[in-house]
């Protein structure tokens, strides 16, 4: 039995797809539809300009932000809504920098999202020469920290693997050698319960499209320590985090508290969407996600190993260790995969061997990760993968 089944009904879901992807693109729920057919016809359509007023457009990013809060432990008014997340990597990255202004090292490890690493390298290389972005093996994190660190760039769920750090550890450690801990959290947001507050974050931020179901695009977030705020000084001074916008004054000066982490023209309509989308999360206990997801990863482990031994576990196998997701290597996953969603089941794949699976408790039952282990176990078993169709790339696996 579903323990959230009445949750489910409130998602549209394609039938006959059984969705292992959820950790990638979230599905629609009912009625974001409606909310954007409101926002074009009412208030864009017979508002206009006066909806940012009457409609309050202007604080739909502060709003939001309030519902993302609880969801990673975070008070209200510590998070900010709009821009894609890898702008907010950027923005906590250059704000650690000037918090640590003797330190020129920012230290990551090498399972990171490659976003993140990029934002981090294209803005050291721009602050000079001697900076540096120090990667280590994500197991060698810890030891890595002494004073020379200005901040710790960690993705908490490792998006190849599914395995998941020790924030609390790691953001500890950061603080004992004077560093700043920073927290992507893309693949924890909405999938377990995450505590910002309590660990002490410095900088936390995330996508609202894979586990939050925000839509294709839908802005992300950011969250700053609420004892640090006020000593924040941005680098992308936009125009919306200035204290007084429409005083058009030719000099910045931030606005106070989370503000200051706002850049420009927010997207109302994909921001109204996503209000709408994480009404869902009120009456959901993440603590029973939680246990609901390793119910339905271990399940899905236990199943395609006892069924297919050509394929290797490649997420921990504890599951204190992984997000909610779980991975497998197979020489030819690319063709597997393809294979896979053929017959309605849809994860997917990433460089070199990796197929991946999301499991969103939310829409996803007990007996369609069965069927869904079977069928993989059959496709590799049977070898139906080498049907030369699934070996056509496309842009996005
Ligand atoms: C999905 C993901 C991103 C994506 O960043 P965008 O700016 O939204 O494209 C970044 N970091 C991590 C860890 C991710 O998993």
């Amino acid at each position: 039995m579903n323990p959230f089944a009445d949750i489910k009904a409130r998602f549209q879901l394609p039938p006959g797809m059984i969705y292992l992807d959820g950790n990638s693109l979230g599905p629609v729920i009912k009625g974001v539809e409606k909310t954007a057919a409101w926002v074009i016809q009412e208030e864009w359509g017979q508002k206009l300009i006066g909806a940012w007023n009457t409609a309050d457009w202007i604080n739909l990013p502060t709003r939001v932000g309030d519902q993302v809060a609880p969801l990673i432990g975070a008070p209200a008014g510590s998070v900010m809504v709009g821009d894609s997340l890898s702008i907010k990597v950027y923005q906590a990255v250059a704000a650690a920098l000037r918090q640590r202004p003797e330190r020129r090292i920012i230290l990551s490890d090498s399972g990171n999202f490659p976003t993140d690493l990029y934002i981090t390298s294209g803005l050291l290389n721009s602050l000079g020469n001697d900076y540096e972005l120090k990667l280590v093996a994500p197991e060698a994190v810890a030891e890595a920290l002494d004073d020379s660190i200005a901040a710790v760039l960690l993705t908490e769920v490792d998006y190849r693997t599914g395995r998941r750090h020790d924030m609390a550890e790691i953001t500890s450690k950061a603080h004992a050698v004077g560093a700043l801990a920073l927290w992507d959290l893309a693949h924890s947001a909405g999938a377990f319960p995450v505590h910002v507050s309590e660990c002490k974050v410095d900088f936390a931020f995330g996508c609202t499209y894979k586990y939050l179901n925000g839509g294709p695009g839908a802005p992300g977030f950011i969250y700053v320590r609420p004892e640090l705020i006020d000593e924040i000084d941005p680098a992308l001074c936009g125009w919306m985090g200035h204290e007084t916008p429409f005083d058009f004054s030719t000099a910045y000066r931030s606005a106070k508290g989370m503000g200051r982490m706002r850049v420009g023209t927010p997207p109302v309509i994909a921001l109204s969407m996503l209000e709408t989308a994480l009404e869902i999360w009120q009456n959901v206990d993440l603590e029973r996600v939680r246990k609901q997801s390793v119910i339905l990863s271990e399940a899905f482990i236990e199943q395609v190993e006892s069924q297919c031994s050509d394929l290797l576990l490649v997420s921990p196998r504890n599951p204190n260790e992984r997000g909610s997701q779980v991975s497998f290597s197979h020489p030819q996953g690319y063709a597997v995969m393809q294979a896979l969603i053929a017959q309605g089941v849809v994860g997917d794949f990433r460089e070199p061997n990796i197929i991946r699976f999301g499991f969103t408790p939310l829409y996803l039952d007990l007996d369609e990760v069965s069927q869904a282990a079977g069928i993989l176990a059959r496709i590799v078993n049977e070898e139906i993968w080498k049907h030369p169709e699934f070996e056509n790339r496309n842009l996005v696996t």
